[in-house]
């Protein structure tokens, strides 16, 4: 890092020519009269000789020749003719030879594209201005002058690697001095009281456009030279420096936003100040032919464009490529993850849920059905005689047989069923909301199953059977304890089913007299029975449907009051008496009066089945004809209110 006293202290600043300084006092000055203009030019001789060869250089353009300082200065106006005395002596003066002269070279290249650049903006945009704003447009990089001339040595090495690097000028300085040169030259010319407008031109010309929309200027004259600043300082990269494509895009943005200017009315501009530039070239004597025709500039840029946006394609792949590989990994990890979980809720040998998981899923089912009041049921199962199995054809015979016993279970029953590997030949099944008729026949199907396996030892037939015990039961509200007392039930009914002869079901119900009344009275209310009931659909199609319904979970209360059942006091009634009890709220509504026993079995087979989701499902694979379907739904509800003496909407919203 530089220390910038380097640069304020050195010898080699640049400072402005007496005649300069004498020049831009008067300017400030309303009072100033041509004539004072003139004799302070008077005392700089070479300055005076440049002023009155520029009145008559292609620059101005003026028709007849001008012989003297008091013609010219009237005629080309007292700013232009500071701006132009200010120049000739910096130009003067940073002239150089030996081996900085080339960055000294592209230094004044630059600038005079800048200068016209913003003359000629001033000239479309604030007529009156034209000299001030080609001031500006020359002096905007002022600090890189200063940086060559006082810490020559590194700004040598920083042009260098900028030249390298092929990045904005001012980045580099930034990162090899922690300031660049629009910070420098702000400085250098608030310091030689140049007007404020340029001075913020200069401080500012590197900003980003968003930065820049956030300023706030002292006058409207400033933020216009502030954006001509802006611009002319991107054409002057679009025509010396190797970053055209970047500056093109730059200018793109700028123009438009500053001048609503079209992509042509921006060509035009190019177009423009690249005649202007040969002029003013050749006014302060600066060789510009390096500086290509605008034609191939723009082939250039478009080149560069086109590689940039290749490199920005390539990055982004890249950074898709890595976004897919962390993804990879991720769900390498999710995997393995569970496959652990598995490791630790399997039987190993059978590849069975083990008993661990079985106890939980047991839980959870429990808590379920205690709060929605649904059955919940154990299938125990033992293989027979399994010692004698093991004892006769050997231990891995015995393990086989487990393996085929298990996938037989598992595959006879539905994927919401839970079955367990509960200790050596024993099985345990957790059945979602069966139905005691329905338990017996599922344990009483896997019997049969078991009994026909086809296993033999060496072309010897081997038998197989096991024997079962079921257990069901609709627990309390609060009977989330159950689970102990099912196993041990299930357990109890297997032994009784070993106990008299083996390779049979024995079921035990804990289902209350009046619960199993509900029961039954549900399933005769529920759509889809009726719908069998009455032949226009058969039960393989009703479970089809069944399971492709998707039956929402209604609280009973809301049922309740929605079909008209219960009034919103009635049900207030019964939620204040549930605190005091464990009842669930249709038995206390039965209790109190509210509905009789058939019409909560109606809401209770509603809640399990929604006769308006059925029908949709129904329609929706195409079973029966909506209107059809409307009229079942009609006939099914008057002979409901009818037979119940209630009165459930017939129409369907
Ligand atoms: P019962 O009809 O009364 O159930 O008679 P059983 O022979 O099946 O009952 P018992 O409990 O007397 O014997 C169970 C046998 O199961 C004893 C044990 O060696 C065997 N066993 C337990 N786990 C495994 C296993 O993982 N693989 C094999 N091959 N045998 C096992
Ligand atoms: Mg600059
Ligand atoms: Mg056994």
């Amino acid at each position: 890092m530089i220390n910038p006293k380097k640069i304020w202290n050195s010898s080699q600043l640049p400072s402005l020519p007496t005649v300069a300084i004498k020049l831009l006092e008067l300017s400030k000055n309303e009072e100033t009269e041509i004539a004072d203009v003139v004799k302070a030019i008077q005392t700089d001789p070479a300055i005076s000789a440049k002023i009155l060869k520029a009145s008559n250089s292609s620059f101005f353009g003026l028709r007849s020749k001008v012989t003297s300082l008091d013609r010219a200065v009237p005629l080309l106006g007292t700013t232009v003719v500071t701006s132009l005395a200010l120049s000739f002596s910096l130009v003067d003066t940073s002239m150089q030879k030996g081996e900085m002269v080339e960055f000294y070279d592209a230094y004044w290249r630059q600038s005079i594209v800048q200068a016209a650049t913003a003359e000629i903006l001033a000239k479309k945009f604030f007529p009156k201005l034209q000299g001030e704003f080609f001031l500006m447009g020359l002096l905007i990089d002022l600090g890189q002058l200063a940086m060559l001339k006082t810490i020559a040595g590194d700004y040598h090495l920083t042009l260098k690697a900028n030249e390298q690097f092929n990045e904005a000028l001012h980045k580099t300085e930034m990162d090899s001095f922690g300031f660049d040169h629009a910070e420098i030259g702000g400085k250098l010319m608030e310091k030689w009281n140049l007007p404020d407008e340029v001075v913020t031109s200069s401080s500012v010309h590197h900003k980003s456009f968003e930065e820049v929309q956030e300023m706030e200027y002292d006058s409207p004259e400033m933020k216009n030279m502030v954006q001509a600043a802006m611009i002319s300082s991107a054409l002057g990269d679009y025509f010396c420096t190797n970053r055209k494509g970047e500056s093109i895009e730059l200018l793109k943005v700028l123009s438009s936003e500053y001048y609503s200017y079209s992509k042509e009315e921006l060509n035009d501009l190019i177009e423009e100040v690249r005649n202007r530039v040969d002029q003013a070239a050749e006014l302060f004597s600066v060789d510009v032919s390096e500086i290509g025709d605008p034609g191939d500039m723009m082939a250039e840029a478009n080149e560069q464009l086109a590689f940039l946006a290749m490199k920005e394609h390539v990055a982004s792949t890249q950074a898709e490529a890595r976004t897919e590989l962390i993804e990879q990994e991720k769900n390498q990890l999710e995997s393995k993850n569970n496959e652990l979980k598995q490791q630790a809720f399997r039987d190993p040998l059978t590849k069975l849920y083990n008993r661990n998981f079985f106890n939980e899923s047991l839980n959870n089912e429990l808590h379920r059905s205690c709060r929605e009041g649904t059955s919940i049921g154990i299938i125990f199962t033992d293989i027979d005689k399994f010692k004698n199995l093991n004892d006769t054809y050997g231990h891995q015979f015995g393990d086989e047989v487990l393996i085929k016993v298990s996938q037989l279970i598992q595959d006879s029953l539905r994927k919401c069923d839970v079955v367990a590997r509960f200790g050596g030949e024993e099985f345990v099944i957790l059945v979602q909301q069966p139905t005691e008729k329905g338990i017996a026949k599922v344990a009483e199907r896997l019997r049969a199953k078991i009994e026909s396996l086809e296993l033999s030892y060496e072309g010897e037939k081997v038998p197989v059977t096991s024997s079962f015990g079921a257990v069901i039961a609709i627990p309390k509200l609060d009977e989330t304890d159950l689970g102990e007392t099912l196993i041990a039930q299930a357990d109890e009914a297997m032994y009784e089913s070993k106990q008299n002869g083996r390779n049979r079901v024995y079921t035990r119900s804990l289902i209350s007299e009046k619960d199993r009344e509900i029961q039954n009275m549900m399933t005769q209310f529920r759509f889809s029975r009726w719908l069998v009931g009455r032949g226009v659909i058969d039960i393989a199609n009703a479970s089809q449907v069944l399971l492709k319904s998707n039956f929402e979970y209604l609280r009973l209360g809301n049922l309740a009051t929605a079909n008209g059942f219960l009034t919103e006091e009635q049900l207030e009634t019964i939620i204040e008496k549930q605190k005091t009890c464990s009842e669930r709220i249709g038995e206390i509504a039965v209790e109190l009066g509210y509905m009789n026993i058939q019409q909560l079995a109606l809401l209770l087979s509603q809640q399990k089945e929604s006769p308006v989701e059925f029908m949709k499902t129904v329609i929706s694979m195409g079973l029966i004809l909506p209107h059809e379907m409307a009229d079942l739904y009609k006939a099914y509800i008057e002979e409901t209110n009818s037979h119940l003496g209630v009165n459930l909407p017939v129409s369907v919203n």
